[in-house]
């Protein structure tokens, strides 16, 4: 025996649900926007923290560049001092006021270097831990992007798979029913039939089916849900 008209019908639905469900599965990909927008509050969040760092391990450079520049500087006047070229009385005396001068400067700029080589670890470690928390997160937005493009894949081909399957199944289906079935779908948005259940009632909405449409839909007549408009489908139970 060949299937009902509402048999051939829900077969198309079949196919349509499937290309529908799909669809949705393609719109609710995942591929991390969530992390993307934690990532960059935590960022703002963070910044003062990593500024500091950098502006501290650049001040302890700094320093420790400027202590070596003045060391040189002292050496060769200690230099000029004791190798005999300069003899004059007023211009050692002068240079042993600058040297003067200088190891101050020294003593200073070494004290200051010690106080934010001290201070510079903690500093560091706190933007190390801004670091780990940035990589974990930029890793879990990597990879979500990845399972996405491979989901997004793999639903497209089962997409055209699909798709390749439903002229035929419409083409069973005849004319006018096909034609309401198309108009109840596109007015919907998403599907266009429902089984009624053991309770009697549509499957997809849940409204009860009254007993005057169930004769309906056995009889192989289209009939549609009073609640969502679906057209009505008993699938015979097979043997
Ligand atoms: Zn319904």
């Amino acid at each position: 025996m060949s299937d009902t008209s509402l048999a051939r019908l829900y077969k198309l639905h079949r196919i349509d649900f499937s290309l529908y469900k799909i669809r949705m599965q393609a719109a609710a990909l995942d591929s991390g926007k969530e992390e993307s927008e934690k990532l960059k509050a935590y960022m703002k969040e963070v910044d003062p923290i990593r500024s500091a760092a950098k502006k501290a391990t650049n001040k302890v450079k700094e320093l420790g560049d400027k202590v070596t520049t003045l060391n040189e500087k002292k050496e060769q006047f200690d230099k000029q001092l004791f190798d005999g070229t300069i003899t004059n009385a007023r211009e050692i005396e002068n240079i042993q006021k600058e040297l003067g001068m200088l190891s101050e400067l020294i003593k200073a700029t070494e004290t200051e270097l010690a106080e934010k080589k001290k201070a510079l670890p903690e500093s560091v470690n706190k933007a190390k831990e801004t670091e780990k928390v940035i990589s974990e997160i930029q890793k879990s937005i990597v990879s979500k992007r990845r399972n996405a493009v491979a989901e997004s894949e793999r639903l497209k081909a089962s997409f055209e798979e699909f798709k390749q399957k439903r002229p035929g199944a419409a083409s069973d289906v005849p004319a006018a029913l096909l034609n309401q079935y198309e108009i109840i779908r596109k007015r919907r948005g998403d599907t266009a039939m429902a089984v009624v259940n053991e309770q009697d009632c549509c499957g997809a909405c849940g409204l009860h089916v009254p007993e005057q449409s169930l004769v309906m839909v056995r009889g192989d007549r289209p009939t549609s849900c009073q609640g969502c408009r679906r057209i009505l489908f008993i699938p015979v139970p097979t043997p």
